[in-house]
Parts: structure tokens; sequence; C-alpha cells
């Protein structure tokens, strides 16, 4: 039984004259890793903004788990589970990893740190913070300081941030940019594995890596969804071919 943690009903927005979204329907299911296709400009990060909370669509519906969501900001969605990391790294470099990913952990928590409660709530957070490094894959690198890790590392790094904040839907906007073959076989991994018990949103150019891990593909082209399908529908698919693929 397929069980859809978000979804996007009728999505659009607008800025000024440019319709960057129109009309996007888009859901999102655990044990699915549901890649975004389309070239620069398409409205991928657009979606994953409005999909996050951090840009109101102008028109439509999103939805968690059937209940709508669509006037909850960023930081509201976040401590419902959904969880997401950006195209350009958002870690605190001079920080250790362990750090940033107790800060990611405690931002679920009200006024951290304030009352005597939310100090006996620090040791939680720890303990979320050493899982979510684990299950990322950054297990005995607790204590280097983020901004020496390398660059594969800094985005595994951001992985477990999304992860401390215990995100069930994860919305990764291009998590594989600048990676070396190596660093890339490495997140593609854990994707499958994160998938398992999560829902995923990836957005990413690497075809290779798409169809490596991705359970559903979405394209989109000006705003638009081209197609959605699986895999095999979207590689056979004479629309995209000829609008996206190049042949
Ligand atoms: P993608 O991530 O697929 O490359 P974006 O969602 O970033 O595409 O952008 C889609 C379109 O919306 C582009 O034409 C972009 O210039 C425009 N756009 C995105 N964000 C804004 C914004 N904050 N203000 C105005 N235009 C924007
Ligand atoms: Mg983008």
């Amino acid at each position: 039984m397929s069980e859809v943690l978000l979804a996007a009903e009728g999505m659009t927005r607008r800025f000024g004259g440019l319709t960057a979204n129109h009309n996007v329907n888009l859901s999102l299911e655990r044990g699915v890793l549901h890649a975004l296709l389309g070239p620069n400009g398409a409205g991928k990060s657009t979606c994953i903004n409005m999909l996050s909370g951090d840009l109101p669509p102008s028109e439509g519906t999103i939805r968690f788990k059937g209940e709508d969501i669509t006037g909850l900001g960023s930081h509201q969605r976040s401590k419902i589970g959904i969880g997401r990391s950006y195209q350009r790294t958002n870690i605190f470099p001079k920080f250790s990893v362990l750090e940033n990913c107790r800060l990611a952990a405690q931002s679920r928590n009200p006024r951290p740190w304030r009352l005597f409660a939310d100090a006996l709530r620090l040791a939680d957070t720890v303990e979320r913070a050493r899982a979510a490094i684990a299950e990322a894959g950054l297990a005995g690198r607790e204590e280097r300081i983020a901004g020496t890790l390398s660059h594969g590392e800094q985005r595994q790094l951001e992985i477990a941030m999304v992860l401390a904040t215990d995100a069930q839907v994860l919305l990764l906007d291009e998590p594989l940019a600048g990676m070396g073959s190596d660093e890339s076989a490495q997140m593609v991994t854990l994707l499958n594995r994160l998938k398992a018990t999560r829902a995923i949103l990836l957005v990413e150019h690497d075809m290779d890596a798409v169809f490596a891990v991705a359970d559903r593909i979405t394209v989109m082209v000006n705003g638009q969804v081209l197609e959605s399908g699986t895999p095999q529908q979207i590689r056979n698919s004479p629309d995209v071919q000829q609008a996206y693929l190049g042949h």
C-alpha cells in the first residue's frame, strides 16, 4: 500500500508576468524516490521552494498526509517532517559536523536552551544528530570542522542535517552537483538507502544517477509538467526525448 506523504495539487507560482510553475500536480510517497528533471529555468527549484514552504504558491494546494498545509511556512513544515537541502550549500563551515547537525536537530525544538526542559531535550538532540550523521555515512567524522570536509562530504552533511530534523519527506535540490563519479556513486547508494523509509524528491541533472535511483520521474519544461511516469516510460517518451533528452 502506498502512503502519500506530500502532494501538490494545481500548484502555480507567478513572478510578475512570468509563470515559473503552472498547475503542477506531484505526489511523494513513502518508499519512493521521485526525480524532478528539466532544463535550467524549468521551475524545479521554484517547485521545491513551494513544497518546503519557502515560497507561497500563487494558486493551488499542498497537502501533508492529506491535510492542507498550504499556509504553513518552512519552519512549521520542518517541524512536521518536511526537510530540504538547498542548491547552494547551507552548512556552517566553522562548526563541526556534530554541531551543524545539533543545530539542525534543535531547530525543531521551541526556544532552544532557554528553559530547563529545553536543556534536558539537548541530550535528545545530540542523540538525534549522531544518528543522522551515521545514517548519512559520516560516522567517525563528528568532530571534523565542516569547512574542511571534501565537497562530497559537505553534501552528505547537508543530508545529515535534514535527517537530524527527523524529516520523513526529503526535498533535495541538486545534491550531486559538482561531485566526482566516486562521490556521486556514494550519494546514489545513500539515497537508495534513505528512500526505504521516507519520501524523496530529487532534482538532478545527471541522467545516469537519476536512472540509478528514481522510481518515478517528472519532467518539467517551461514551468509545466511535460510528463510523469516510471523511468522506463520517461526514457521511451517521444515528447521527453524531443523536448529534453535531446535525441
Ligand atoms: P530551475 O530550478 O528549474 O532551474 P527555477 O525554479 O529556479 O528553475 O526558475 C524558474 C523560472 O522562474 C526562471 O525563469 C527564473 O528566472 C524564475 N524565478 C525563480 N525564482 C524567481 C524569483 N524569486 N523572482 C523572479 N523570478 C524567479
Ligand atoms: Mg534550480
